[in-house]
């Protein structure tokens, strides 16, 4: 745990009291701060009872007696309508921050040169940051991995000299850490996405950047340049003196940056080749979107003093994350791969895009739009099995085009397609759950759809590990 000093004496409102709120509370009360933490939910208020957190009404608080609010990412901050405590505080003058924010403040009391990567973008986070955090724990550095992915920052342990935090931020937590300043900030890309809280694209946007303005004196901005907002945010940051590093997965850079050729980075320094680490091979890094993760994690560790040649190495063993076109199994040319977090037919192009002779298992509860984007990679589809209520109208968009049965549930989808890519008897074939579809018509997450996914593989005959 991280205990939080700075508010020592002071009494602090939390409202929020998810995994990160508990941490947060428990990391006040360490520091010597009096929480008053509440919960719109009485179930999660009687939850930190339990737990010994001493919770009150914040509606009935004494704010002029509160120094700040600390609020959960999942709480709007502004649209679509501040939450009630948001308008208490700013009625009474109080800060409102978060979890993010107390690290950043506490690292600058006790630790300010201590190695702080923080990572965002609207895809790829969580994989850039396993990647990074797995790159610097095999060339032997002490990491610790967090945030918005997995461990509440303030659960890891404080930071120091000897110590790296690498730390995903998604929006919400950006826009709550107003003073966010790591020594290595990368900006994956940027597209629309939860524009619901943000407002509009031009918040959105201006949130992520504020990861990479608030890059330390003698830090490094690591940003993909392939989307337009992404590249105008490098600019702005060069002009302002900030050391930047530009990364590229479509298109050469002639000058300094990481680009890919091939199945190759290539590492520029001015206008020179000052190495290239394929990536050839690695099947937790499959596809463009993961060639521009990996670049990502690159420049990052290389910024962070690793060499070139340590990261190769300890890329090439990097597991991958669940879920995400994770090798679940493999029986002899058949390999089994487990996408299931994509639940948008954005990410599901991502896999199609990677593989071909695909056994493809789609479905679930449809997003606007459903497949049909999707139609310039339907002849990398050997056939499709349709589950869930998208069913019916995947099969009425890929009619004539694919074939398909209507399979309805996941088990049956599994048999059907493991069956059909053996007999195919093909050098390589792919049975890929990657849904296109939230999950919810049938499982409580994601997650649940990409376990029993691999349970059912892992249960079929001469399955082994991939
Ligand atoms: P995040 O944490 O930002 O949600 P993840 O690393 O969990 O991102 O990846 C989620 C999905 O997003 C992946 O399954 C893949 O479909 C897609 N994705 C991953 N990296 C990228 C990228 N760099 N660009 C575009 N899409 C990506």
């Amino acid at each position: 745990m991280t205990p939080i000093t700075i508010f020592r004496d002071k009494k602090v409102a939390v409202f929020g009291l998810g995994k990160s709120g508990l941490a947060t509370c428990a990391a006040l009360t360490a520091g010597g701060a009096k929480v008053v933490a509440w919960d719109d939910k009485p179930a999660k208020v009687a939850e930190a009872q339990d737990k010994g957190v001493s919770t009150g009404d914040l509606k009935e608080a004494n704010w002029q007696e509160i120094a700040a609010l600390i609020l959960a990412p999942g709480v709007p901050l502004t649209h679509p309508a501040p939450h009630w405590t948001v308008t208490l505080a700013r009625r009474n003058e109080k800060e409102v921050i978060g979890d993010i924010e107390l690290f950043c403040r506490e690292r600058r009391a006790r630790s300010p040169r201590s190695p702080f990567a923080a990572i965002t973008g609207t895809n790829g986070k969580s994989t850039t940051t396993a990647l990074l955090a797995h790159v610097l724990a095999k060339s032997g550095k002490d990491v610790v991995v967090g945030g918005n992915l997995g461990t509440a920052i303030l659960s890891l342990a404080p930071p120091s000299q000897s110590r790296t935090h690498v730390i995903e931020c998604s929006s919400f937590q950006i826009d709550l850490t107003p003073t966010l300043d790591p020594l290595v900030g990368v900006l994956l890309n940027i597209s629309p996405d939860h524009i619901d809280r943000h407002g509009n694209l031009r918040n959105y946007a201006a949130i992520k950047e504020r990861l990479i303005s608030g890059v330390s004196l003698n830090g490094t901005a690591v940003v993909g340049v392939d989307d337009e907002l992404s590249a105008s945010v490098a600019e702005r940051a060069e002009r302002e003196g900030t050391k930047v590093v530009r990364v590229s997965v479509r298109r050469r850079l002639e000058k300094d940056g990481i680009y890919l050729d091939g199945d190759n980075l290539v590492d520029m320094e001015r206008g020179q080749r000052r190495n290239s680490l394929s990536l050839a091979g690695i099947g937790s890094l499959r596809g463009r979107h993961n060639a521009q993760n990996a670049a990502c994690a690159y420049a990052s560790a290389r910024a962070l003093g690793l060499s070139a040649e340590e990261i190769a190495f300890a890329m090439r063993s990097f597991p991958g994350l669940h879920h995400r076109m994770e090798q679940v199994g493999r029986k002899g040319s058949v390999l089994f791969i487990n996408d299931s977090k994509a639940t948008n037919a954005d990410s599901t192009e991502r896999a199609l895009e990677s593989f071909d002779n695909i056994f493809w298992i789609a479905g679930g509860r449809s997003k606007e739009g459903g497949i049909k984007n999707l139609a310039p990679h339907f002849s990398r589809v050997r056939k499709a099995y349709l589950i869930g209520e998208a069913a019916q109208d995947f099969a009425d968009t890929i009619s004539g085009k694919i074939p398909f049965e209507v399979v309805k549930t996941l088990d049956r989808a599994v048999e059907a397609a493991a069956r059909d890519a053996e007999v195919a008897q093909l050098i390589q074939a792919y049975v890929v759950l990657s849904p296109a579809c939230a999950s919810y018509d049938q499982y409580p997450n994601f997650e649940v759809r990409g376990d029993e996914f691999r349970d059912l593989v892992l249960r079929l005959p001469g399955v082994g590990k991939p």
